[in-house]
């Protein structure tokens, strides 16, 4: 058969897989759930403006990394690239300005046509949180805190360092900026070339640069800090304060900024050293701006979106697919009679799996393949005794049992 063609950086999720993104995700709404995160879902496509105009059309994930497309009604759809649009507009669109704070908890995939490679796909999953309708710098606190808490349930914390920085308010931010492109202009002829374009659309995006040269620039740039006003110097302030009270540790790092427009105060990014280069696993920060971008009143937010595959490559946890019993009929023309059987475990909550076929050598072999701790087996001898043969299939012992006789045993019930 000629291989089927599959989509670079389109992952098929097996059990095995798929076990660790279910704790990363069940993990995450639980401890959500007990900060008062409720979760949200919306929709996989939307109106492509819904993160062209927040996103701003300098950001990667507009220019280079959208998935665009017309539908039958040639309406512009965009498959979503990040949640917090998505979620925002939603709140908007349910009327809930009014009913402040909203906090939500979100998960499902992200497309962004990227490079692919271990830790970067262009379908991935995000788990991400938001907290909608609070200035108050505890709302930041509240979220890190939260974030924390998750990494932690997941006994990743050894592994992962927080990173923290302010990228100041608006007007923080330009004089900032100013600063940043006055230092910049005299590098031009050594900056790389996308940053050199950045440089009159997105500067601070080249704080972000992974390029090496870029970064060696970037080292002596101007720290946004000398340049907040005292409004954000004292959200920034308090911010840390939070995290020192609660014994998180953290660093300030003065070059973390998040990539896109709507961001302002707070960036955060929890990272690890174990993936290689795709290192973030947890990144978030207040996007008061938003709300407003999206054609709404000014809501303030904050939060942040993790990377399911990332964290799922990094936990320790092994899928267990062995099942409880194996079901047997010595012929095939007896299987029928093992459905009710099958039905009876069901119901007191014992797996099982039925082996329809071959001799009964190859049914054992199966059992034993599946890792059944144990088998019923059934055939003319045990129906004239209305019994059932009960194998521990560890032990290689055989009894007759009746089926509730056999159903306590596994329970392990005397
Ligand atoms: P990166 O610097 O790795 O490109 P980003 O800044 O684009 O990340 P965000 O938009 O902040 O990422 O998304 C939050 C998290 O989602 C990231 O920290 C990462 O764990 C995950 N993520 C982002 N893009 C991808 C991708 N293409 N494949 C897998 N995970 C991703
Ligand atoms: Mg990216």
């Amino acid at each position: 058969m000629e291989k089927l063609r599959k989509v670079r950086g389109v992952h098929d999720l097996l059990p095995n897989e798929l076990h660790n993104h279910n704790i990363v995700v069940n993990t995450g709404l639980k401890i959500s759930d007990k900060y008062n995160y409720s979760q949200i879902e919306i929709p996989i496509f939307e109106f492509a403006e819904v993160f062209t105009k927040p996103l701003g059309k300098s950001s990667d994930i507009v220019t280079k990394e959208n998935y665009i497309f017309k539908d039958r009604s040639e309406d512009e759809l965009m498959l979503r690239p990040e949640g917090t649009s998505g979620v925002v507009r939603a709140f908007l669109n349910a009327g809930l300005v009014q009913d402040v704070p909203q906090r939500f908890s979100y998960c499902g995939p992200m497309f962004r046509y990227e490079r692919p490679q271990k830790g970067r796909l262009r379908q991935f999953k995000q788990f991400g949180v938001e907290c909608l309708g609070l200035s108050n710098s505890m709302a930041d606190v509240e979220v890190i805190s939260l974030g924390y808490d998750f990494l932690s349930q997941l006994s990743l914390l050894d592994k992962i360092d927080l990173k923290i920085n302010t990228l100041g308010d608006l007007e923080s931010r330009k004089n900032y900026k100013q600063a940043l492109v006055n230092y910049l202009n005299d590098y031009q002829s050594k900056l790389s070339k996308d940053s050199l374009n950045r440089l009159s659309v997105n500067p601070l995006r080249i704080l972000d640069s992974k390029n090496e040269g870029d970064k060696k620039i970037v080292e002596n740039a101007p720290n946004i800090i000398e340049y907040l006003n005292s409004h954000s110097k004292r959200h920034f302030d308090d911010i840390c304060i939070g995290l020192d009270h609660l014994n998180i540790k953290y660093t300030i790092d003065k070059n973390l900024v998040r990539g896109l427009d709507y961001y302002c105060h707070t960036a955060f990014e929890f990272t690890t050293n174990e993936l290689g280069s795709q290192g973030t696993v947890l990144a978030g920060g207040r996007y008061d701006g938003l709300s407003k971008m999206l054609g709404g009143p000014d809501v303030p937010g904050v939060g942040w979106a993790a990377g399911i595959e990332r964290l799922a490559l990094m936990i320790q946890s092994n899928f267990d697919d062995k099942i409880d019993v194996a079901l047997i009929a010595r012929s095939e023309n007896i299987n029928y009679l093992l459905m009710p059987i099958m039905k009876k475990l069901v119901q007191t909550e014992i797996k099982s799996e039925i082996i329809y076929t071959g001799s009964l050598s190859k049914k054992f072999k199966r059992a034993n393949k599946i890792r059944a701790s144990y088998a019923i087996i059934i055939g003319e001898e045990e129906i004239n005794k209305k019994l059932i043969r009960f194998k521990d299939m560890k032990l290689g012992s055989e009894e007759f049992l009746d089926l509730n006789q056999a159903i306590k045993k596994i329970k392990k019930i005397s």
